[in-house]
């Protein structure tokens, strides 16, 4: 079935066809139609299937359909778990709206509340929110919970986990009773899903393949390589793969920066986003990996849920994530919508019960890559930060040449 043949406003079919979207994704096709009928609705599906426009779709249509009681009423709240994936989802909003009066507007912190305020003066019908800046603009009266009539958890297991969900439960209890809740997620563990049943009545339950959550367009695999010798191998892959769009993974925002610098040694530019950045900091590491500006990107795990950039072709797991579902988290920011995408993960030693852990939970083992020695010695050999070395070396023995000759010239003197 095309777009073309769904009883939609005019504007919103004429924004999909913009988009160059012609058919609905599995789940747009088997969401839309209980979210127009207005059920409750729990929808999993892999990552880069099209989730956003799954709910964005039918609530635009929605909102079209009826008109706002007054200007100021507030009807749709989508809450979020990262300040990027609250602006991704507004631009989804914005591109699906052109040329009607729905408003959708983005608040979160690390930023003046100040334009926020100004916007949600004039009216916005749509929210997309982090829970702390939305909580504080609520307490000061910017913004009013008590007409919302949608409500969408995106990430939802992250916004039920600890953490969130006394959030998601104040939220619940200060909007209407009588209001539609979707939530959407790639992963969700059975005690999530018996959280977001309690929030709700009788949630219609959409999963599409349930089996594997890892996206069949991914192919993914581990190459076992020493802690120490990481550096290298991510060195020579960058070096090898300089055309493609990287994004890599690591554990802590430490680490981040460690590897960052690593790669700076041996003159490869990488951007770096983790919470500890700025947010200004954030957003442009964000845009210039997504223009193309910077080809490498290094992430912790939080900073990336969510996030669809276009054009990602590999990603590398530096460190293998603790917790296991954020591996089907990390490995599909690449393999969105139609592409096809790689993604290579590091495993030393001592990550190897993670390594399990993550076969555990997808259900199937990683397909392994060998590595001789001669890979590790030939990595080593050839880093350009052994040539720094080297040089250093060099360096610092013509220096201490010179001191020594300096000494025997004032030995002679005497
Ligand atoms: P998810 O939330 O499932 O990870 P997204 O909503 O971020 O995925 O969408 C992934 C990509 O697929 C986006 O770049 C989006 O523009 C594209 N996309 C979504 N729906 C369609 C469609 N019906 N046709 C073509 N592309 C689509
Ligand atoms: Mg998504």
């Amino acid at each position: 079935m095309k777009f073309s043949q769904y009883d939609f406003h005019r504007s919103l079919l004429a924004n999909l066809e913009l988009l160059g979207f012609k058919k609905p994704t599995d789940i747009q096709f088997k969401a839309i139609p209980s979210i127009l009928k207005g059920e409750d609705v729990l929808a999993i599906a892999q990552t880069g299937t099209g989730k956003t426009a799954a709910f964005a779709i039918p609530i635009i249509q929605k909102l079209l359909s009826r008109k706002r009681r007054h200007d100021n009423q507030i009807r749709c709240l989508v809450m979020v778990p990262t300040r990027e994936l609250a602006l991704q989802i507004t631009s989804v909003f914005h591109q699906l709206t052109v040329g009607t009066d729905i408003i959708a507007l983005s608040t979160y912190g690390g930023v003046s509340q100040d334009l926020q305020k100004e916007e949600l003066q004039y009216g916005v019908d749509i929210v997309v929110s982090t829970p702390g800046r939305m909580f504080d603009l609520n307490h000061q009266g910017d913004l009013q919970l008590d007409e919302i009539e949608y409500l969408i958890l995106d990430e939802a297991d992250k916004m039920l986990a600890k953490g969130f969900y006394k959030d998601i439960e104040d939220v619940v209890r200060k909007i209407p009773k009588r209001h539609q809740t979707l939530f959407f997620s790639a992963t969700i563990n059975k005690e999530i899903k018996d959280l977001a049943y309690s929030l709700v009545r009788n949630p219609i339950r959409i999963q599409l393949s349930p089996k594997d959550p890892v996206s069949k367009n991914i192919t993914h695999a581990v190459a076992s390589i020493a802690m120490d010798d990481k550096r290298f191998f991510l060195e020579r892959y960058l070096l090898d793969h300089a055309d493609q769009k990287i994004m890599v993974f690591v554990r802590t925002k430490v680490r981040a920066e460690r590897v960052q610098l690593a790669m700076q040694r041996v003159g490869i530019e990488a951007n770096v986003i983790h919470g500890g950045k700025e947010q200004e900091e954030r957003e442009s590491a964000l845009d210039r990996f997504r223009n193309g500006e910077v080809k490498v990107l290094i992430a912790t795990d939080v900073s990336a849920r969510g996030i669809d950039i276009q054009g990602i072709e590999t990603v590398i797991n530096y460190d293998l994530p603790e917790i296991a579902e954020n591996y089907v988290h990390r490995i599909g920011r690449t393999g969105r919508g139609r592409e096809k995408g790689y993604a290579l993960a590091f495993c030393d030693e001592s990550e190897i019960p993670l390594l399990r852990a993550i076969e555990d939970y997808i259900g199937k083992s990683i397909q392994s890559i060998p590595v001789s020695k001669t890979d590790t010695q030939f990595v080593r050999l050839t880093t350009d930060e052994k040539k720094n070395d080297w040089q250093k070396l060099l360096d610092d023995a013509a220096v201490e040449a010179a001191a020594f000759l300096k000494k025997s010239k004032r030995k002679k003197k005497k």
